[in-house]
């Protein structure tokens, strides 16, 4: 342990947001770093506990009081070595992840748990900043060659770890770019995609393809995966979006988030965009529908573009400012989230059930909502019902669908190859990570359902494991 009253001396210090009057001028990451004295305080505050929760609340099982320690004493080199034995990509967690860790931190128990993720973070940056991240190649190669579809966390992970293993890998994606929700959904000022484009060429110098623009199922078929390669991992992701049908659906200006959020994020890259297709929100009133981060994200985004008026609906209660009893430490909390997009100003609102889209020669003018009452109902499931006379309208020529996601798109590579899914509709495998059909598995949000990077991660971490052993221990 760097300190041991170091968690007596030292209060939590979150490195915080650039100014709103700034940052909502540009997409560059709102979070700023804490000077490296400060970062070494605050990796001081680690109690280094017997049973450290942090680490079982880590879905990649980080293993974070041995990192705080050699961030306490300045040796880099030492936490990075330590971070890189169980995180792939720590610049991705380290930006963007809600780290349960952070609730499960014995420290959270009655005080401030350790900032941990910013503490990751700022070791794999230094670790960038002295040079102590460099292209490994594998020093030998089996014969043996995978095909990875989709390069999101989960499939860039999975890759990453079977090319690391010595085995031949292609990574099939079919955008332009390679990141998944990494590039074309997580905007630029929460992660700059330099960081993206950082992993993807180390990853490339280490041997790993990648062939981008190619839609699996459709560029390539099943057959050819199955002729050419000797395992197949299906990353593609969770991206059926849900929709709303009500009346008045069907008017211009309604849009799915990621359409909004993904054009975006081609625009700050540089990507061609047509005029015809541009969803802006400047001067609109913007109605997000969808209180998740999702629809946070499309808040921050419609503030950067200059839009008059934001408002964000939820369906669901608002959630507790504090821990509520049913959820103890050292669980995940579902508590009240003000992201930095929240506040950059938005109204919200939750409750709200959206009866109809009003519009006016085909274009959207607003929505007609109406409060909603949840009551515990017999089966221990909440019944939603509408509060009479609280029905209202909400101006809105821009409205943004940002409800979630079903399961993955089914139409391409899981119909070629003839996949099983759950009962939610996400592919099905088995400990494994093996779908329905053998040499063929899957990982990240196709499998388990729209979910965090850090599971994404996790997963391609485990898929990669189960090809290995298919690899090299036939039965
Ligand atoms: C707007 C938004 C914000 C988010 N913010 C956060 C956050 O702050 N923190 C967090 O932890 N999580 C966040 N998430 C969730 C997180 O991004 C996902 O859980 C994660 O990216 C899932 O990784 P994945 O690799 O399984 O799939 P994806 O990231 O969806 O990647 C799938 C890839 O497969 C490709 N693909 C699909 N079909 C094919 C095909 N047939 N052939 C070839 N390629 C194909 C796609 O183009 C894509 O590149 C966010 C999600 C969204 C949408
Ligand atoms: S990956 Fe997420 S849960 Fe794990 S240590 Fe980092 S911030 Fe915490």
């Amino acid at each position: 342990m760097g300190d041991p009253k170091g968690f007596l001396k030292y209060r939590r210090e979150e490195a915080g947001y650039r100014p709103v009057e700034e940052r909502i001028r540009d997409y560059g990451e709102v979070e700023k770093m804490l000077p490296d004295e400060a970062r070494r305080a605050q990796a001081g505050r680690c109690m280094d506990c017997g049973v450290p929760f942090c680490h079982w609340g880590c879905p990649i099982s980080n293993i974070m009081p041995e990192w705080q320690d050699k961030i306490f004493r300045g040796d880099w080199n030492g936490a990075y070595d330590l971070l890189r034995e169980t995180s792939s990509f720590p610049e991705f967690t380290g930006r963007v992840c809600p780290a349960p860790c952070e609730a499960a931190c014995v420290l959270a128990f009655n005080d401030d748990p350790v900032t941990i993720r910013q503490n990751e973070l700022a070791v794999i940056e230094k670790a960038f900043e002295l040079g102590l991240v460099k292209p490994e190649p594998p020093a030998t190669r089996s014969d043996k060659r995978v095909a990875v579809i989709g390069s999101g966390p989960a499939g860039l992970a999975c890759a990453d770890r079977l090319n690391r293993a010595g085995h031949r890998v292609v990574l099939f994606e079919a955008e332009q770019h390679v990141g998944g929700y990494l590039r074309y959904g997580i905007p630029d000022f929460k992660l700059d995609k330099r960081i993206v484009d950082r992993r993807a060429d180390l990853m490339v110098q280490e041997g790993v393809e990648i062939r981008t623009g190619i839609y699996a199922g459709r560029d390539i078929s099943g057959e050819d995966l199955i002729r050419d390669f000797d395992a197949v991992c299906i990353a593609i992701g969770a991206r059926e979006p849900r929709d709303l049908d009500i009346e008045g659906r069907e008017n211009h200006g309604i849009y799915f988030a990621m359409e909004y959020l993904a054009q975006q994020n081609k625009i700050v890259s540089g990507e061609h965009i047509d005029e015809n297709s541009l969803i802006s929100a400047l001067n609109k009133d913007v109605l997000v529908i969808g209180g998740g981060d999702t629809g946070s994200d499309c808040v921050g985004t419609a503030n950067r573009q200059g839009a008059r008026s934001i408002t964000q609906l939820e369906l669901l209660p608002q959630p507790p400012l504090h821990r509520p009893e049913h959820e103890p430490w050292p669980l995940w909390p579902k508590v009240l989230k003000t992201s930095s997009s929240h506040e950059e100003g938005c109204v919200r609102m939750w409750n709200i059930l959206t009866r109809k889209f009003t519009g006016e020669n085909g274009n959207v003018t607003g929505a007609e909502a109406v409060q909603v009452a949840w009551t515990p109902g017999d089966s221990g499931k909440m019944n939603m019902a509408e509060v009479p006379g609280t029905g209202f309208n909400i101006k809105a020529d821009l409205v943004l669908l940002a409800m979630g996601f079903s399961h993955p798109v089914h139409t391409g590579i899981v119909t070629a190859f003839g996949l099983e899914v759950d009962t939610r509709g996400n592919i099905a495998v088995d400990s494994a990570m093996m779908t329905s059909k053998r040499g063929i598995f899957a990982a990240g949000d196709a499998s388990r359902g729209a979910s965090l990077v850090v599971w994404a991660i996790q997963e391609g971490k485990d898929a990669a494991d189960g090809i290995h052993k298919y690899l090299t221990e036939p039965e």
